[in-house]
């Protein structure tokens, strides 16, 4: 059984990862991030509850990969990261969602009070 979501991206950084869901994670993980096919599979097999914890879990793996020098996470405070950044995003999502429309806002202003587009 496959679910309805189609393959995404999911972009960390200079880099647009594959997100995937598949049926089963070789040696029974719950998610695997394939650094050199720049792809982050998914277990559709864990129940969806915990999709958010994998993913950001997955996304924190990453990070450490690409700063690694700057973050050193060790594997224990990447689990604590995700799961209290999955609780605080979902107990928070219409702040979270009001506070990203108010920064695209913000953005086009400054793109547009920019001297270029004036003509300067
Ligand atoms: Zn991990």
């Amino acid at each position: 059984m496959m679910n309805d979501w189609a393959p995404t991206q999911v972009r960390i950084g200079a880099t647009a990862w594959d997100l995937e869901f598949v049926d089963h994670i070789a040696g029974g993980g719950t998610a695997e991030t394939a650094y050199w096919e720049g792809k982050i599979y998914i277990a559709e097999e864990t129940p969806p509850g915990r999709w958010l914890p994998i993913v950001l879990h997955e996304i924190l793996e990453v990070l450490n990969l690409q700063y690694g020098d700057a973050l050193n996470l060790e594997h224990y405070q990447i689990n604590v990261l995700a799961e209290n950044l999955a609780q605080i995003i979902r107990d928070n999502i219409e702040l979270i969602l009001r506070l990203v429309r108010e920064n695209g806002a913000k953005g086009k202003e400054e793109v547009r009070e920019s001297p270029v587009d004036q003509g300067a």
